[in-house]
């Protein structure tokens, strides 16, 4: 069967956190430059239907595509690298798998027969990943496969591989992301897991085509003859892939490899161009040569767990390469902010950002956070809850309501200057309810984010339940907070800053989710440059 659209499927051995994210978007990353468009896809073994039920500390941040999607945190390294947007296509789970499924057999989709996990759950799986291809816009579709292969989970996964292998023949490609361990005693690395771990695959019926190495020395000629012929694969596509000291390295690292070209080889696809990375290498030069420093606090709850924030952490690297400066990121726990810790914890700061958030958990930190900012005159950029409380703390404090709140916290409050829309009253599901995805927004000439985003007109996404109370608006504006973007629609507040302050903003949408290398978002680079100002 043969295909216009290209499959390179990457697969992971021996151990999790090989960072199977990072070595597709690199290819990805890699093919991109060589004119190839292509799309990465993350296929999550788990039950749930996204990760918009799951808890930080389990599975790290949850990133929001502008079709709204809930989604892995992978999605975000494949936006951050392509500059391309996904979308809920990007991303599917096994819970998605069989909710499709047995949605067709209550319908009677399939005819009398009995539902099986092969053919049934595999075809759907095959469907999916095709999904991307047969939209006609790639050349090439990089399917990441979560998990690791022997997990019960990734079966299914696998089988579709190896059928997909089976029907495409050469417009079908396996990459396996393996890890030679260095033992210190013997003084060796060693290649025995990753035999054993492709000796799994191929248990499955699945022959890898490379094998990526995780390492942390070099894989010598020696090692890469022994895993080359042990493993059934071409010495050339034995590809090593050391520890780097960042994430934008991989691309360059793999490109020393010659990843791309093994792959486009292996698709028989051209290699005659040569990838074009001068924007790419110049964002790494400046990455790794700032000029100066700035030290901005991270106020949030789940700081222990730097995945949980990590499309922000992701933006400050953009925006200060675009300010030419070291962004050094303090990373607080908002629990341990109050009235007394307050000025110890963030007085030495250059700037603050609060982060987003669901519960009571660290809310009143945050809100002291926000107080701190505002007296001080510190640059303060709160996002999605960040912004709720910079609202409610201007309530208290400055328009003398003590009972503000938002009635995510306390239902019946007095001044409910953050509450539910009405269109969420009825909502019972927690999935997948929330105002999600891109909306337009409106800002106000002159405003500290119409200055960032030099235009007036922005798109940006969003995940939130509880919104501006428009019953208090003009009270706020009388009093020097004002609502610097608004949804054209709606009418609902996305901005508010403090008139009389060098630059607090708060933003009810997510900007993190749009930084990309090539693209650093605005509102970051502007808070950075304005931290910057304030050092
Ligand atoms: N919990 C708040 C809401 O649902 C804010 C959500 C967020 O910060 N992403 O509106």
């Amino acid at each position: 069967m043969s295909n216009s659209t290209k499959y390179v499927f990457v697969t992971g051995g021996v151990t999790s956190s090989l960072g199977k994210g990072i070595i597709s978007a690199s290819l990805a990353k890699l093919l991109q430059a060589r004119g190839y468009s292509t799309t990465i896809q993350k296929l999550d073994p788990y039950i749930n239907i996204d990760p918009g039920t799951l808890n930080p500390y389990e599975h790290g941040e949850c990133f929001v595509t502008d079709d709204g999607a809930e989604t892995d945190l992978d999605l975000g390294h494949y936006e951050r690298f392509l500059n391309v947007p996904t979308s809920q296509a990007n991303n599917v789970t096994t819970g998605r798998i069989y909710q499709s499924v047995i949605d067709k057999e209550r319908r009677g989709a399939f005819l009398g027969k009995t539902v099986q996990v092969i053919p049934h759950i595999t075809d759907e799986i095959k469907e999916r990943i095709q999904i991307l291809g047969n939209k006609g816009d790639y050349d090439i579709v990089i399917t990441e496969i979560g998990g690791t292969v022997g997990d019960i989970e990734s079966l299914p996964y696998v089988e579709a591989v190896r059928q997909m292998k089976w029907e495409f023949d050469e417009d079908c490609i396996v990459i396996h992301l393996t890890l030679v361990p260095y033992l210190a005693a013997a003084g060796e690395l060693k290649t025995k897991p990753t035999q054993h771990s492709v000796k799994q695959l191929l248990e499955l019926g699945v022959q890898p085509d490379i094998l990526c190495c995780r390492t942390e020395h070099e894989l010598g000629l020696d090692l890469r003859r022994k895993i080359a012929k042990f493993c059934n694969v071409n010495m050339n596509a034995v590809i090593e892939s050391r520890d780097a000291s960042t994430i934008y390295d991989v691309p360059l690292l793999m490109q020393t490899e010659e990843l791309d070209k093994v792959v486009l080889e292996k698709l028989h696809l051209t290699t005659k161009s040569s990838p074009d990375l001068s924007s790419w290498k110049s964002f790494l030069k400046r990455l790794k040569e700032p000029k100066q420093e700035v030290s901005i606090g991270l106020i949030g709850k789940y700081v222990e767990l730097k995945d949980s924030y990590k499309s922000i952490s992701e933006s400050f690297i953009h925006g200060g390469v675009a300010n030419e400066v070291k962004v050094n990121v303090k990373w607080i726990h908002s629990e341990e902010i109050t009235s007394q810790t307050a000025e110890e914890l963030l007085g030495s700061l250059d700037g603050v950002l609060v982060a987003p958030g669901f519960g009571s958990r660290g809310i009143s930190g945050k809100i002291e956070t926000v107080r701190f900012a505002r007296e001080s005159k510190i640059p303060f950029l709160g996002i999605c809850l960040g912004m709720q409380c910079a609202v409610i703390e201007f309530a208290r404090n400055v328009l003398g309501l003590p009972e503000a709140h938002t009635t995510e916290i306390v239902d019946s409050c007095k001044s409910p200057v953050i509450s539910m829309m009405s269109e969420q009253k009825n909502i019972s599901n927690m999935g997948g309810t929330m105002r999600l995805g891109a909306y337009d927004c409106q800002l106000m000439t002159g405003s500290h984010v119409s200055n960032a985003y030099q235009k007036d007109k922005i798109s940006e996404r969003h995940r939130h339940r509880y919104e501006f109370n428009n019953d208090y608006l003009s009270q706020f504006e009388e009093n020097g907070m004002i609502a610097t973007g608004k949804n054209p629609n709606s009418g609902l507040v996305e901005v508010v800053e403090i008139a009389d302050h060098p630059w607090f903003v708060g933003a009810q949408f997510h900007p993190e989710y749009k930084s990309t290398v090539a693209n650093p978002h605005p509102l970051f680079v502007a808070f950075i440059r304005a931290a910057l100002k304030n050092k």
